[in-house]
């Protein structure tokens, strides 16, 4: 059998796990994402996987990559919060590994691991969501990803949500992913700590004073600590994904939409208002059945179990 290394590049961090064929994660290492030149991207995977490889039996690699991939898997044509614009990273990675690298998109590595071990293993229709830098979509449908005529369908963050609103790394202006990802709720919080809002006490508290530190994490670790601005915070976003969610039903009509990423840490903070806003904002709502929405069982792993397994399928 052997292991799979599977690794999930997002804005923020790199992890790479050990994944045996059960979708278990026997060894995992997780490093910040460096910063600009995706030659320093490369050389970290190729670091991680020859760490985990000098440990363990490594019979396939697959990359889970934030960003636009094309049809055959080969080229990054673009990415919103790395430095990919049409970069060959299958063939660069595979000359640094010398061995064959699968490469995907991580939001579709993400709902490929849900669907095979984790909240989607009974729902042959679903769509993945995950919240992190920005807001990764992907969909399997009939128990296949389904990958558009070029690549890069369920690119669910860049839904106009808001037009006119907040500038998004993609170019326009009020994409879902800049009100409902983790950094969308930094933000929220970081401008009111900036207008010395009373209610960003605990945030600057939490960050030791400096407002350019307070994440989505530091407010979700507020809110599991009961703080109520905090909480309200995260509701805010949680209305914002029930919206989106709504939109992605009346198009998609799925059975189950799987919400992960970092910011799944926030649990039910999170879904709870999600779940009300797809109701309220359901188009034909009363007169036909709602999705579900669920937690990634295999939480932040999702994208890492996922790229690794479609690699080993790959590897044959
Ligand atoms: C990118 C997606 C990616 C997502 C999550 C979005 O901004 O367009 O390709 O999956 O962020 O990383
Ligand atoms: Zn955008």
């Amino acid at each position: 059998s052997g292991l799979a290394v599977g690794i999930d590049i997002g804005g923020t961090k790199v992890a790479a796990g050990a994944v045996d064929g059960a979708g278990n994660v026997v060894a995992e290492l997780v490093r910040p994402t460096p910063g600009h030149d995706p030659r320093d991207v490369e050389e970290l995977i190729a670091a991680l996987v020859r760490d985990l490889a000098s440990e363990h039996r490594v019979v396939a690699v697959g990359v889970g990559a934030a960003g636009w991939m094309d049809l055959a898997g080969g080229t990054v044509l673009f990415s919103p919060h790395l430095a990919w614009r049409n970069e060959p990273l299958r063939d660069n990675l595979q000359r640094l590994l010398r061995r064959p690298v699968t490469v995907v998109n991580d939001a579709d590595a993400a709902a490929w691991g849900e669907f095979r071990f984790g909240a989607g293993a009974s729902e042959p229709r679903l769509v993945c969501i995950t919240l992190g830098t920005g807001i990764g979509g992907a969909m399997v449908m009939d128990g296949r990803l389904e990958r558009g005529r070029w690549g890069v369908a369920g690119e669910f963050g860049h839904q106009v949500i808001m037009p006119g609103g907040h500038r998004c790394a993609c170019g326009n202006r009020g994409c879902w992913e800049q009100y409902a990802s983790g950094n969308a709720l930094g933000r929220e919080a970081r401008e009111l700590a900036a207008a010395n809002s009373p209610v960003a006490q605990r945030w600057l508290q939490a960050a030791g004073g400096i407002v350019e530190d307070i994440t989505g994490a530091v407010v979700t670790e507020q809110a599991k600590r009961a703080d109520p601005a905090s909480v309200r915070l995260l509701e805010e976003t949680g209305e914002w994904l029930g919206l989106g969610l709504a939109n992605l039903a009346a198009a998609l009509d799925p059975g189950l939409f799987v919400i992960g990423g970092g910011l799944c840490e926030a649990g039910d903070l999170l879904l709870q208002p999600a779940r009300h806003a797809l109701e309220r904002n359901l188009t034909g709502r009363g007169f036909r059945p709602l999705a579900d929405v669920r937690l990634a069982a295999l939480g932040p792993r999702a994208g890492m179990i996922g790229a690794a397994d479609l690699a080993r399928a790959a590897a044959g």
